[in-house]
């Protein structure tokens, strides 16, 4: 988008985690913008493909309002880290936002929220817009410490970083239970995990900060329950993983986002 970001925008991300080669992956994104049909999205609409696909839907989304995100990054921006891709390489691609922090890295991989606050401020430092996931997975629900989880998980992310910094960011509730199994949050869970959210930012960004930072809401949004979930005014849009990987649906969620 051109101009300033806006604060607090409405905002949709797909995360195609890791699906689709590059051909196929800039076939969707094709597919995604036709559907558009020239239509400008009524909301701001990111696509996070494989790291090997993104030139490829890079080149999709030209001309386009489609964002284009990477899924992680490491916090270095050059060295010895096999495997590994840094925020600058991803800007480099025409990435304007990175996925940090989601929980299948935290539970997968080990990332800890140390790193996760790293990589924050790595991204921010090589001119990415990160999105950071926070959310409890099922047995700390079930034991009553998802609000202990989430504060712990965003005060790390965010305490000490500058203000205008901690504005600039995007945050996804994802409860760890509800991604990839169908199983959605209700829009009262929902509700009360972005109001914690957003008290932690007022306590450790500024006063306020909270109101001023989307918040999305991810795990097992699909076209059929995104409109009851945006209807919440704590909803600030959704990262999106299994129903953006079919052009119609992420289409369809995209619209209630924007309605
Ligand atoms: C995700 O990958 O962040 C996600 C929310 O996945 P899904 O929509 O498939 O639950």
């Amino acid at each position: 988008m051109s101009g300033p970001w806006p604060r607090r925008p409405r905002f949709v991300a797909g995360n195609w985690k890791m699906h689709k080669t590059a051909p196929e992956a800039a076939a969707l994104a094709r597919e995604m913008i036709a559907l558009a049909g020239g239509a400008r999205p009524r909301c701001e609409v990111a696509i996070c493909p494989p790291f090997p696909a993104l030139q490829a839907v890079g080149e999709a989304l030209k001309g386009s309002p489609f964002h284009l995100g990477g899924q992680n990054l490491h916090p270095a921006t050059h060295g010895a880290f096999t495997g590994e891709v840094s925020g600058a390489m991803l800007a480099a691609l025409g990435c304007q936002f990175v996925i940090v922090g989601h929980s299948e890295r935290r539970h997968g991989m080990g990332e800890d929220d140390a790193l996760v606050a790293q990589k924050l401020r790595s991204a921010q430092r090589d001119g990415l817009t990160p999105i950071v996931c926070v959310g409890e997975t099922l047995a700390e629900r079930e034991g009553e410490r998802t609000a202990e989880v989430i504060v712990r998980q965003t005060q790390a992310a965010f305490e000490g970083l500058d203000q205008a910094a901690a504005l600039s960011a995007i945050i996804a509730y994802e409860p760890v239970w509800a991604i990839g199994t169908g199983r959605v949050a209700t829009v009262e869970q929902a509700h009360e995990a972005h109001q914690i959210v957003r008290a932690t930012l007022d306590r450790v960004v500024a006063p306020g900060a909270g109101a001023r930072i989307s918040v999305l809401y991810g795990g097992s949004v699909n076209a059929g329950n995104a409109a009851a979930l945006f209807a919440d005014d704590q909803l600030d849009g959704a990262l999106v993983g299994g129903a953006a990987l079919e052009a119609a649906s992420f289409w369809r969620i995209i619209a209630a986002a924007g309605a």
